[in-house]
């Protein structure tokens, strides 16, 4: 199984967290997305904990949120004494209505609006990402106007090029996120921060992009931004105390994926950092690190029901499932691959070739083309596994269809934390 959370029982069922799924599917419907809150944690745990063994503990990892937000989800990194990331009005309210400590929310976003802003600042939001220089000049007047100082990091494009997808790529000069470094732009950028009243600029911010395998392209990234931190010291006389170098960890959605052990990163990581604070002559910085596939991806799974088999002779079999793209559409977006399991047959062996539709009403709405299965039928039950970053929170209602509701399973105890939509909702 390509999740430690999955296994199948003496039933041939597909278990998460030692649940079955069939049972799951009796209780709580389908189509359903449930997730293991004990891998959620140790994932949390994990991170945390390399922080303290590979960098003394002088840093912190906040949940990218935008992978999975919910109230519940919230109160799981609040309770692992981790920081949030969050990157629109509803994901900050979100957090903010569980209470989690403001100071340890960053607020990413390319195009922050004033009420956004505006909540931030009421808040104390400990970090906003600012990303553009319009935003710098309308969040230092906002901050001024209400008597407060702001703290900020400025997002910054290292001209790193991750290899994965090209709409998950954010480090290269083409990019919609940041200022630039190799026109300048993120230099003047930093002179200005610093000018500002009201700004408190702590430092620089850099993500490059989303299911990342190499640990190098993060060690280069940070190694450009502390040379940059050095060159800002030397010129302008500000030594940044920060470094967040955000998220973008693999993880395994197939057999393929090869994804490296979480503290392996922070061990390199703090290895690369020492190297080039004493090459940049600068301090070893407070670092942030904004995980979020890799803390909640492969702690989840979809479930579906089969309604319908078609099978076009010497072409293909569609296999026709009550979700689709409007509860999963990173296919639709990226062709990303997944793994499948027929939940009730999970024992037999996959020796059908087939190509999983949704239900909605476009060509492309497809979960996977040309994928293994064991037999299936109408009636059988499809597990989608690896779901629970960028599903339910990219979710839509497409086609007027309801979302599915989210279920949590810990100890072996199945909880819903997001309730299935209703026609009045
Ligand atoms: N931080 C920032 C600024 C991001 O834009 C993203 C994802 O888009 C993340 C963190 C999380 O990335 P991942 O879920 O790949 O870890």
């Amino acid at each position: 199984m390509i999740s430690k959370c999955l296994d199948i029982n003496t039933s041939g069922h597909l278990c998460i967290g030692g649940v079955d799924t069939i049972e799951l599917i009796h209780e709580y419907g389908t189509p359903l997305y449930v997730m293991d809150e004990n891998l959620i944690r140790e994932n949390c745990q994990s991170y945390c904990q390399s922080i303290d063994n590979f960098y003394n503990g002088k840093g912190m990892i906040a949940f990218a949120s935008k992978a999975f937000n919910c109230k519940e989800m919230c109160r799981i990194a609040k309770s692992e004494g981790m920081g949030i990331d969050v990157v629109s009005i509803g994901e900050l309210y979100t957090a903010l209505s569980i209470e989690f400590p403001p100071e340890k929310i960053i607020f990413h976003g390319n195009n922050k609006t004033v009420e956004e802003l505006l909540l931030a600042i009421e808040y104390g939001v400990g970090r906003i990402v600012v990303d553009n220089l319009t935003e710098l000049n309308m969040l230092s007047n906002l901050a001024k106007s209400a008597n407060k100082t702001v703290r900020i990091m400025l997002r910054i494009k290292p001209g790193v090029d991750a290899h994965t997808h090209d709409f998950i790529r954010t480090g290269q000069i083409d990019s919609k996120f940041g200022f630039a470094l190799e026109t300048g732009e993120a230099y003047e950028a930093v002179k200005v921060a610093l000018e500002k009243e009201s700004i408190e600029l702590l430092g620089l911010h850099c993500h490059i992009g989303s299911q990342i395998f190499d640990i190098e392209p993060f060690s280069h990234a940070a190694d450009i931004l502390i040379q940059f931190m050095g060159e800002i010291k030397t010129k302008l006389g500000k030594e940044l105390p920060e470094l967040n170098l955000g998220g973008g960890f693999g993880i395994k959605y197939t057999l393929d994926n090869d994804p490296v052990p979480y503290e392996q990163y922070m061990d390199i990581l703090s290895k690369t950092i020492a190297v080039s604070c004493a090459q940049a002559d600068v301090k070893m910085p407070f670092i942030i690190l904004e995980p979020g596939r890799s803390i909640v991806g492969g702690a989840g799974i979809t479930l579906y029901t089969v309604g319908g088999v078609k099978e076009i002779p010497n072409i293909r079999t569609y296999v026709s499932v009550d979700g689709g793209m409007t509860d999963n559409p990173r296919y639709a977006l990226y062709q990303s691959a997944y793994t499948f399991e027929v939940a009730n047959k999970a024992d037999k062996p996959k020796n059908k070739l087939v190509t999983i539709a949704g239900k909605c009403c476009e060509s492309g709405d497809i979960l996977g083309v040309n994928v293994q299965l064991q037999e299936v039928n109408v009636g059988d039950n499809i597990a989608v596994l690896a779901t629970g970053a960028y599903n339910y929170s990219m979710a839509s209602n497409y086609n007027r269809n309801l979302k599915p509701a989210v279920v949590m399973v810990k100890d072996k105890q199945p909880r819903v934390v997001v309730k299935r939509e209703t026609l009045q909702d």
